[in-house]
């Protein structure tokens, strides 16, 4: 987590304020990929890297934002935030901002001042961390408090329809939800969640391929309209299929044959995978980690073979963390065709994991890797004054 006395300093110095300070986590997801739109499962957890948002009432109707990040100030009136944002980052607060308005929420003005270490554009989504830590921020200064799972909507809804990117309710929802030591099980279609322990001597390690091949928002439409010829071809025969969520792999073994080879594929990923997911909370609660493991595995050779979702660089990493000691389970997360691998490793094998896969694969690709480590950490909420914050 960035400084706290950093960003309240630099609160006071710019705004003459004393602030509140607002924390959410970026996030990681353990298992569980493009099962979300099916209304399937996912199991992500809330890491130990965070947007700060400082906050205080401004004397005037205007809505003044610094990033200490971009180290830039953007200012803007209350009645001229719009619907829309402009391709900046200043996007995402203000969007925050746009969508508390249409709920009828009056946001006074304010004074704002972020300050994040979630690595940016990494797929750890700083952007779901900034939203919620604004919309904590924003909600104190206007006296209003809504359930976590509510702002984690009204931020979903700020980065649809304000940002313009076209994200499910995951990342918003662990950001608010997660807890220290816990994976946050979550039902895409209820919003119901349970949290799954993780063992205390287990650290995340999350590898950055320093990849995302250009291909991948073409391949996502691809395969979002493979995976609803699927789900048609299925519901001719049970009309109660709404989506994947509703399907079997007992389905696909009786009309599969329908279906073009890669549809049947891309279906199997979404249904074993979403049923995988909830196995490996069932795991972590019982604290089998060898099934753990074991699953992840599958979901990582099902995210490469059948979804064709990976990439040769993600490919090696969760190759050579299998060969290394202390590592419990390694996969690909996030959308695919690069981005970051996921790994559980033991936490006194965490750092020579780090330093050995970071060598391996800069000798595999040539590309140097950035390693984050991590533990499952707490979801958004209030700083106190007298908070000591321990540095990773
Ligand atoms: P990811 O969510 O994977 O990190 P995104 O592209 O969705 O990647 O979001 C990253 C964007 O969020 C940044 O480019 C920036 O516009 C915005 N952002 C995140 N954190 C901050 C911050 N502390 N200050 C300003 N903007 C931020
Ligand atoms: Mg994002």
């Amino acid at each position: 987590m960035p400084d706290v006395s950093g960003i309240r300093r630099l609160h006071r110095e710019r705004f003459g304020q004393e602030p509140e300070v607002f924390m959410a986590p970026g996030r990681v997801n353990l298992i569980g990929e493009h099962t979300d739109y099916a209304d399937g499962f996912v199991m992500p957890a809330a890491i130990n890297f965070a947007t700060l948002a400082a906050v205080s009432p401004a004397a005037d109707r205007n809505a003044t934002l610094f990033s200490r990040n971009f180290n830039e100030s953007v200012s803007l009136s209350l009645d001229l935030i719009g619907e829309h944002g402009s391709h900046h980052w200043s996007d995402y607060p203000f969007g925050v901002l746009s969508v508390l308005q249409q709920e009828r929420i009056s946001v006074p003005g304010f004074h704002l001042t972020l300050d994040g270490d979630v690595p940016l554009g990494a797929g750890l989504s700083s952007s779901a961390s900034i939203e919620v830590a604004s919309m904590l921020a924003m909600l104190h200064v206007a006296g209003v408090e809504l359930p976590l799972p509510k702002v984690a909507l009204l931020c979903q809804r700020a980065e649809n329809d304000y940002v313009g990117a076209p994200c499910g309710i995951m990342d918003q929802f662990v950001s608010c939800c997660g807890a220290a030591d816990h994976a946050l099980l979550l039902d895409c279609r209820s919003l119901g969640y349970r949290l799954a322990p993780i063992p205390k001597h287990l650290s995340l390690v999350i590898c950055n391929t320093m990849v995302k091949h250009s291909h991948a928002g073409g391949e996502y439409g691809t395969r979002r309209a493979e995976v609803e010829e699927g789900t048609a071809i299925l519901r001719r025969h049970r009309p109660e299929i709404r989506l994947l969520r509703d399907a079997t792999v007992d389905d696909l073994k009786r009309w599969g044959h329908e279906m073009p080879p890669n549809v049947l594929k891309r279906c199997r990923h979404i249904i074993t995978d979403s049923n995988r997911t909830v196995a490996a909370a069932d795991a972590l609660e019982a604290k089998d980690l060898a099934t753990v493991g074991r699953l992840m595995a599958e979901a990582h050779a099902s995210y490469r073979d059948d979804f064709e979702a990976s990439c040769p660089e993600a490919d090696i990493m969760v190759e050579l963390a299998n060969k290394l000691e202390g590592c419990v389970g390694a996969r690909l997360t996030g959308g695919g065709f690069g981005g970051c691998t996921v790994n559980l490793v033991e936490s006194n094998h965490a750092a020579q994991f780090a330093a050995s896969i970071s060598a391996a694969y800069e000798k595999a690709t040539g590309i140097h890797p950035e390693i984050y480590q991590s533990r499952a950490s707490a979801g958004a909420h209030k700083v106190g004054q007298d908070v000591v914050v321990s540095h990773r």
